[in-house]
């Protein structure tokens, strides 16, 4: 384990915490497509959709008409951007993984939305692709609780088992990132063994995780949003085009106001930060310009 991911800031009493505050827990997976979600052997993520909404229409890259000025690149950096602060390029400022031209003191990250309204909430990212802290959160000291760049999927799984064992996270970001290199060598189609074995394989480290998270419900009475996608898909061994193998992502969510079944068809990425600062802070002020209308998610009632 690495020295940048080795130390966790250990177990701390946090009073404003119990069971009747709201908690989430955020799944990133690089490069999945929903398709190939679909082909392969993922018992863990077949039962996080089975649970609660999900989307295998939902998109990445923004507006689909190149005269849009939402249109953004299907890439990692724009990807992650939209997903985490629920906007698209014209507002969030981020054309490519450089990250350059960024405008992010408008529209930060959610946890400084979730940090500006609660100063003692616990805010934690683990992710292997280091640019999202790096470019996202790092430029803000105090804005995460704890933000370490991990060397492996597998790093990324044993902190996050860690940290619902020993902390008490309010919010805990998660970015796993070999089913987007098993892409790139190998191909990003559901024809593809290799692919389709590397997304087997997140499946399992998240079965780990999912696991831990059940059992801290049921020990502490907390009751969980779990919420999950992806960046992009691909098309033969890239991405960052328009096509609607590099667009369609999937999302899937649970947990408390969410219903079950399918949404077709499905929204942005960027529905992932309205629906959790919904359930973070009970309301998104319209002024925040989130692409999105509506949270994420059947509406259980
Ligand atoms: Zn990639």
């Amino acid at each position: 384990m690495g020295s940048s991911c080795s130390t966790l800031a250990g177990k701390t009493s946090n009073p404003g915490h119990g069971a009747d505050h709201p908690h989430a827990l955020i799944i990133g997976l690089d490069g999945v497509r929903p398709d190939c979600l679909l082909a392969a052997h993922t018992p863990n993520l077949d039962s996080l959709m089975a649970q609660g909404s999900y989307s295998l229409d939902a998109f990445a890259g923004g507006g689909s008409k190149a005269s849009d000025l939402t249109t953004q690149a299907t890439s990692s950096g724009p990807g992650w951007t939209s997903i985490l602060t629920g906007v698209w390029r014209d507002k969030h400022g981020v054309h490519d993984n450089s990250f350059q031209g960024s405008n992010l003191d408008q529209y930060p990250h959610l946890f400084g939305r979730i940090r500006a309204a609660k100063p003692d909430a616990e805010l934690v990212s683990f992710a292997h692709w280091a640019p999202i802290n790096e470019h996202l959160l790092r430029p803000n000291p105090g804005m995460a609780t704890l933000a370490l760049d991990c060397k492996s999927d597998l790093e990324v799984a044993v902190l996050a088992l860690d940290q619902l064992s020993t902390s008490d996270p309010d919010v805990l970001f998660l970015h796993f990132d070999d089913v987007d290199h098993a892409g790139h060598a190998f191909g990003y189609e559901a024809q593809v063994p290799e692919y389709l074995a590397a997304i087997a394989l997140v499946d399992e480290k998240l079965g780990v995780v999912l696991q831990g998270l059940r059992v801290r419900e049921r020990e502490t009475g907390e009751r969980w949003l779990v919420i999950a996608t992806t960046d992009h898909g691909g098309l033969g061994t890239g991405h960052g085009g328009q096509s609607a193998d590099e667009r369609t992502i999937w999302l899937a969510a649970r947990g408390p106001g969410i219903g079950q079944g399918a949404v077709s068809p499905g929204p942005g990425h960027t529905a992932v930060a309205r629906t959790v600062l919904q359930h973070m802070l009970g309301e998104v002020p319209r002024a925040w310009g989130m692409a999105d209308e509506q949270a994420f998610g059947l509406d259980s009632h």
